[in-house]
């Protein structure tokens, strides 16, 4: 018998933890247990502590995977997260999608997802809530503030300490401990979700419940429905409804419902909208606490509401782009409201848009996703139309008395004009200022002016960093770029010519302000609103309330256009929309239809009729006179029917790469390489390298490609093959470049 020859004794492959860091870089790492145990499915999700790269510095790692090694040498990694994984199944997986949609190191997508804390490694615990319960009886008490905060803690049953704290003071608590009148008990979590999901159902039980006080229109009532309908699946809704027409109404009834099924809701709102009245209306209808999550937060506080969303506790959240991160066990329903708003875009790091990341979650946990607007995205507004999403509309204001406002265009050609405004329209302020109502004069231009100017020569005052032009702040003594934030006083004479004639060019914000209060300070108080006098949210609510119920003049950039409620508000005056008209950017008629209808929807909200005025040199410029009918429908098919016929999104799909360095060219040289790696596609249409619209920004020299596809299936194919090569390309490493797909500015 011949002698069969053994194959060589196989050394089995090592089954390791792949692990992603926080680090540009393409791929999973291979890591096996410090302790000497075996890997489990189980530890996808939790974070390690590794020794990373030549100096083997330490670094946190998230497990993604497990697998066989692809390495010989596999270092030790040490758990963090010893229980529960720190991310939950669905929101990994989600984030495996948004790695593979836009192209980015799956690394630095989950480190986007979390809350500074988390990245730093610290234990993923929530503060032990200590809660008060009652044991003593008002009746025992004389009145005052003792038995007023006693009786309503017993309407609550029990309320966590820190919450008591702040609604009947520190004193009033203490006094009630000391006296024995409530006692302070540690709840487990469990405990807490019980009391979650009791408070959750209240309302049904409640006639009186603040939730009912409203009688739902048909309309409003019909969306209700409809989405309510299947709440165990996944259905995308547009629900478009003109401002005031009760959008948000829909979304407290869908809220309710949905924590009364015991389920969380996630609402995704643009930056600026998500002040504290937001949070009180959605509060007090809810009879719920409801948890906000933005960048107003301190970390800790911003890792505290993770944590509680992660735990199933907070059933009613309220956040901005970065909410979408949020891992809930238990989903139930999604809202993004204002889904056309731009702020739900990220421009650096992971360039993601937040609102279709929660339609993928959606779809993922088979919940329904409503995306709320007056003035819906056209990729929406698209989605609608081939089916994607079911369209509701809601097409009269809810508020009984409250109207359309009416728009009418006023023609500046030739008029003589007072810091830019005519003189129909400086009568109109006038008459609705001696009403005592108040008037927004809405430009989209902070500073005192555009550009400084000399007259003599014809220089003007360009940032030495960037190809724009300084703005003009402060009366003209300050010149700021708005690109970069150099700021420079101004020069004194022309340095070209020497000359004395600078003068600030056009009309900003600053500028409306000193003429309008110069006019019409008798009148009314005059307040601006834009970035420059208003930082944060508080400071806007604040400069609001400055003006009060009775006559007032505000002047505001976008800032403004968005849902405050300013009953007495029944005149807005557009300044400068000629410059949204004439564009080179694919979106620029988009935006500023919805600008102009939601600056218009600030008008006439209460009893009163509003008036919206627009100055404009082109009174027959067709997008205007389609937004003259308040008609966004029209306005917006036009527009779509234009990006069809010249092939713009949705009906092409575009990715676009930029890169900026200080020489012109390492980044045209880098450029040129990625778009030669897309030769092998011809499915992807490569433009460029092209000069980026900013040519030269902070000092960097920036150029593009822009990638065409006209299915994303082909453009996504290409990418995700010529992408991470990119990412080892010693090219790369001589500049600063990005990736962005669905790009917003071009
Ligand atoms: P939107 O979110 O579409 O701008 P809101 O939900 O804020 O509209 O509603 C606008 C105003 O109309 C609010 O003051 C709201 O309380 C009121 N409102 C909404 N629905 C009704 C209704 N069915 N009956 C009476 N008032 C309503
Ligand atoms: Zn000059
Ligand atoms: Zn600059």
């Amino acid at each position: 018998m011949p002698a069969t020859e053994l194959p060589p004794a196989e050394t089995p492959v090592e089954t390791v933890w792949k692990i992603v860091v926080n680090v540009p870089l393409w791929g999973q790492f291979d890591y096996r247990p410090a302790d000497g145990t075996s890997v489990s499915p189980a530890d996808i999700g939790k974070r390690v502590r590794v020794p990373f790269g030549r100096g083997g510095h330490e670094r946190i790692g998230l497990i993604t995977a497990i697998g066989p090694a692809g390495v010989e040498q596999v270092l030790p990694a040490t758990l963090l997260d010893t229980e529960a994984p720190l991310l939950p199944g669905e929101l990994l997986e989600s984030l495996v999608w948004l790695h593979r949609y836009t192209v980015s190191p799956l690394g630095e997508t989950v480190w986007q997802a979390l809350p500074k804390p988390m990245r730093d490694g610290d234990p993923a615990t929530l503060e032990p809530v200590a809660m008060l319960t009652t044991t003593g009886d008002p009746a025992t008490l004389r009145g005052g503030k003792y038995k007023s905060a006693l009786e309503s803690l017993l309407t609550q049953g029990v309320l966590p300490e820190s919450e008591a704290r702040e609604r009947h003071t520190g004193a009033v608590v203490n006094e009630l401990l000391r006296r024995d009148l409530v006692r302070l008990e540690p709840v487990s979590i469990s405990e807490r979700l019980a009391l979650a999901d009791a408070a959750g159902r209240r309302w049904r039980d409640e006639p009186e419940h603040p939730l009912h006080r409203l009688q739902l229109t048909q309309q409003q009532h019909d969306a209700v429905h409809a989405i309510a309908a299947d709440p165990d699946a996944y259905h995308g809704w547009l629900l478009e409804g003109v401002t005031g027409s009760g959008k948000t109404e829909v979304y407290l009834r869908l809220i309710a419902q949905t924590l009364a099924a015991g389920r969380q809701a996630l609402i995704l709102v643009p930056e600026i909208g998500l002040t504290p009245q937001t949070l009180q209306r959605f509060e007090q209808r809810l009879g719920v606490p409801v948890d906000a999550y933005h960048s107003g937060l301190s970390d800790k506080d911003r890792a505290q509401v993770w944590l509680r969303a992660r735990a199933g506790l907070a059933r009613v959240i309220v956040g901005t782009r970065s909410a979408a991160f949020l891992p809930l066990p238990n989903p139930g329903l999604f809202i993004v409201d204002e889904e056309h708003d731009g702020s739900f875009k990220q421009f650096d790091g992971i360039r993601y848009n937040a609102r279709d990341f929660l339609v993928q979650r959606g779809h993922r946990v088979g919940r329904p996703i409503v995306l709320g607007s007056a003035t819906p995205s056209l990729e929406s507004l698209h989605n609608a139309q081939s089916g994607r999403y079911g369209l509701l509309r809601l097409t009269e204001r809810a508020h009984g008395g409250a109207t359309h406002p009416q728009m009418h265009i006023v023609d500046m050609r030739g008029v003589p004009l007072e810091a830019g405004l005519s003189p129909v329209v400086l009568k109109a302020i006038q008459v609705h200022l001696e009403r005592g109502e108040q008037v927004l004069v809405f430009r989209n231009r902070r500073g005192y002016a555009p550009v400084l100017l000399c007259h003599d020569c014809g220089w003007s005052a360009q940032c030495q960093q960037c190809d724009a032009p300084m703005t003009v702040h402060r009366q003209g003594r300050r010149l700021q770029c708005h690109h970069c934030g150099a700021s420079c006083t101004a020069p004194p004479a022309c340095p070209d010519c020497g000359g004395l004639a600078l003068h600030p060019q056009g009309i900003g914000t600053e500028r409306l302000e000193e003429f309008l209060s110069e006019r019409f300070a008798d009148l009314a108080p005059v307040v601006r609103i834009d970035r420059g006098s208003t930082r944060t949210r508080d400071g806007l609510q604040q400069r609001l309330a400055s003006v009060g119920d009775g006559a007032g003049l505000l002047i505001g950039t976008q800032m403004l256009a968005k849902g405050h409620h300013l009953p007495n508000l029944t005149l807005v005056v557009v300044v400068g929309a000629d410059e949204g008209l004439f564009s080179t950017d694919f979106r620029a008629g988009e935006r500023l239809a919805q600008q102009l209808i939601q600056v218009a929807g600030r008008a006439g909200r209460a009893d009163k009729p509003g008036v919206v005025l627009i100055q404009t040199h082109h009174p027959d410029h067709l997008l205007l006179q389609r937004l003259l009918a308040a008609d966004y429908d029209a306005v917006a098919q036009t527009e779509l029917d234009e990006r069809s016929k010249a092939s713009w999104p949705p009906f092409v799909a575009l990715a676009l790469i930029r890169a900026e360095g200080r020489h012109v060219a390492d980044v045209r040289e880098f450029l040129q390489s990625v778009a030669n790696a897309f030769g092998p596609y011809p499915n992807v249409m490569v433009m460029g390298p092209l000069p980026a619209p900013m040519p030269k920004r902070a000092g960097y020299l920036r150029e593009q490609l822009l990638l065409q596809a006209d299915s994303r299936a082909d453009l996504h194919f290409a990418l995700q093959r010529v992408i991470p090569t990119v990412y080892g390309a010693p090219l790369a490493r001589k500049v600063r470049w990005s990736l962005d797909v669905d790009p917003y500015d071009l």
